[in-house]
């Protein structure tokens, strides 16, 4: 799960972890209150959404214009530019050609930059340990320096018994070129960074640029969290944060039926229990040339509902043009299967091809439900002979 940068900047600074002054608005009259009290004489606009890139980003219906990060000098442009950006798409690298909708604002104090560094801390998979990444090169994309200036890139990992040590802090704050008080502010920063990653169960804290201030002070000025979803339920206060707004709603609701959908490019929507099976699936329907629109593990303690909403999820997918039913029913019985099948069928009133494969306990009643049901659902005996069917379907109703 992901936050917005005010919620990441709020949230580490209760770790200790120094960023500036700022408040959230989600109007204009909000954003000058928020700019009057903060005092200035600088403040900062900043469009909140789920993305980076935002400083170089474009509005949608202003093309030419500012981006999604703007410095300015009064309580006045602070709520004009605010009008300018709550309502409007954002377009970043990130956010892909569709763009996001802006619905909050983030004021804070205007810093005074005098350099831009970068800080990273992410879970390493090779190592299985918590890594810290840092470069002189802040304000741009990590993995763009990584690639072509790699010498650049300082990594350091944190074995899990010792966390961070002395030792750790001074080879980063050295590689950023880092002097003076500089060097025990890091440090503070760093240590405080990773207390907050390992605590609330990060997959990634981001800041970027971590800046050295005129007067010699590391603040974050960027902020980006992302948590493992998996441990959420031992967060109550992170998993508020959610904003749902932000998220693929495909993935959001399939997440509220406890299913496991990842989507994907083809055409060809599968619903499957188990991710084997489910992965089989997929495998057998690119050997007969075709291409899965989706993964989509149903479990195996499914229930009517979970069917149904997992149908319901697949036919929401605009480039779905058929569907392959693949269900082994061990824990779950086929007929239960049809039977979600059949209501979900009707409920959504279907309009592609469906081919139905069922086996295991109950097939017999499981097959007699699907075929008195009506529908012009096609049964396949096994598995090559649905993806050949689903296949086939798919390719007549394209000619
Ligand atoms: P993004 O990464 O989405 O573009 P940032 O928060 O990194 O957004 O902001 C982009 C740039 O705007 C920063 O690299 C920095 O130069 C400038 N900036 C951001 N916040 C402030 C601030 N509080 N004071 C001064 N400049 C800022
Ligand atoms: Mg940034």
């Amino acid at each position: 799960m992901n936050i917005h940068e005010y919620q990441a900047k709020a949230l580490l600074k209760t770790y200790g972890v120094a960023v500036p002054r700022g408040g959230v608005a989600h109007t204009a009259d909000e954003a000058e209150t928020v700019a009057r009290e903060l005092g200035g004489p600088v403040w900062v606009v900043k469009s909140q959404i789920h993305a980076g890139g935002r400083g170089a980003g474009r509005f949608k219906d202003n093309p030419e214009g500012k981006g999604g990060v703007r410095v300015v000098k009064s309580v006045e442009d602070v709520a004009a530019n605010a009008a300018q950006m709550l309502g409007h798409v954002l377009v970043t690298k990130q956010t892909g050609p569709a763009g996001k909708e802006v619905k909050r604002v983030y004021i804070e104090e205007g810093a005074d930059i005098k350099r831009e560094l970068y800080l990273g801390l992410l879970i390493d998979r090779a190592t299985g340990r918590v890594t810290i990444i840092a470069s002189t090169e802040g304000g741009m994309e990590i993995e763009e320096v990584a690639h072509n200036t790699p010498e650049k890139i300082i990594k350091v990992a944190i074995d899990p018994i010792t966390g961070v040590q002395g030792y750790h802090t001074r080879k980063i704050a050295f590689g950023l070129k880092l002097e003076g008080k500089q060097i025990g502010a890091a440090a503070k920063f760093i240590t405080a960074a990773y207390k907050a990653f390992v605590e609330l169960d990060c997959s990634i804290v981001e800041i970027n640029p971590l800046i050295v201030t005129g007067a010699g002070d590391v603040i974050a000025l960027d902020a980006k969290m992302a948590f493992d979803d998996n441990a959420l339920f031992r967060h109550k206060e992170v998993a508020a944060l959610r904003d749902e707004s932000e998220e693929d709603p495909a993935e959001t609701e399939a997440a509220r039926h406890d299913l496991n959908y990842v989507k994907l490019d083809g055409n060809i929507g599968c619903m499957v229990n188990g991710a084997g099976l489910a992965m089989a699936t997929m495998d057998i329907i690119k050997l007969y040339g075709g291409e899965p629109a989706n993964f989509l593990d149903v479990g195996g303690g499914a229930t009517k509902e979970r069917v149904t909403a997992a149908f319901k999820l697949i036919l929401s997918d605009p480039n779905v043009e058929g569907i392959l039913v693949n269900i082994f029913g061990g824990i779950m019985r086929c007929d239960v299967i049809a039977e979600g099948v059949v209501a979900a069928a009707r409920e959504v009133s279907l309009h592609v091809p469906l081919v139905v494969r069922l086996e295991g306990t109950n097939v017999a009643l499981g097959k007699k439900i699907l075929a008195e049901s009506g529908l012009p659902i096609l049964s396949a005996d096994n598995l090559a002979d649905a993806a050949q069917k689903i296949t086939r379907a798919v390719v007549k109703e394209a000619a």
